[in-house]
């Protein structure tokens, strides 16, 4: 799962990215208005963090120009002040979710999960098929009921598939979302990953779709 983090206060998001990584995610950071939308605009991020006081163009504009171009992926607003009149231009604004600052990163990352749940469709964060459970929480993998140690980047593309089970995700798609902007993205990497996934799972547990990708699960209908 890939965020993106707006947010103009340099050690705040310093903070946040280190936070965000730390609860499995790829993060890209934005430091201003201009850019953020650019970026909100060709990435397809799993979940946005928009801070509403970044300076070249406001968050609440930034949000309003991606909804207009039909931009759907979650948006979680940051607000200076827990004023009701903000939180209500904001959610009419298009956003899912907000947080006043400040606010605890655990609260910021556990709301940040269920909002990619959600517009994955699924209800749990603890994400269940066969014998395998991915507690999204923790980035813990347990395999017939035994724990088993993943790096961060198995949990990523681990968590990305399984999020999506019962859909084919070519190369492409899952190198956009385990990756942030600045990693090398050569796709023999991630065919090593899956690998080494691979390895730690119940045999044949990750399909391989011959010249498309992998999948998860039986093929959705
Ligand atoms: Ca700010």
């Amino acid at each position: 799962m890939r965020l993106l983090v707006a947010e103009d206060e340099p050690e705040l998001r310093r903070q946040l990215q280190l936070a965000l990584q730390g609860a499995g995610f790829a993060v890209d950071t934005a430091d201003n208005g201009i850019d953020a939308q650019h970026l909100g605009s060709v990435e397809p991020y799993d979940a946005i963090v928009l801070d509403i006081g970044l300076p070249g163009r406001d968050g609440l504009a930034v949000l309003a120009a991606w909804r207009r171009e039909g931009m759907d992926r979650p948006v979680l607003l940051l607000t200076a002040r827990a004023s009701w009149q903000e939180k209500v231009k904001g959610i009419d604004a298009g956003a899912d979710d907000y947080l006043a600052k400040p606010f605890q990163m655990e609260e910021l990352a556990s709301r940040l999960r269920a909002l990619v749940r959600r517009s994955a469709g699924v209800a749990s964060a603890v994400l269940l098929h066969g014998a395998v459970a991915l507690d999204t929480r923790s980035c813990a993998l347990q395999v017939e009921g035994r724990p088993v140690a993943l790096t961060a980047h198995e949990y990523r593309v681990l968590a990305y598939l399984m999020h999506h089970r019962g859909r084919t995700l070519t190369r492409g798609e899952l190198a956009e979302h385990v990756y942030g902007q600045d990693a090398d993205r050569d796709s023999n990497t991630l065919d090593v990953f899956v690998a080494r996934l691979r390895r730690k799972l119940p045999p044949d547990f990750i399909v391989t779709v011959r010249g498309i990708g992998w999948r998860i699960g039986a093929a959705a209908p």
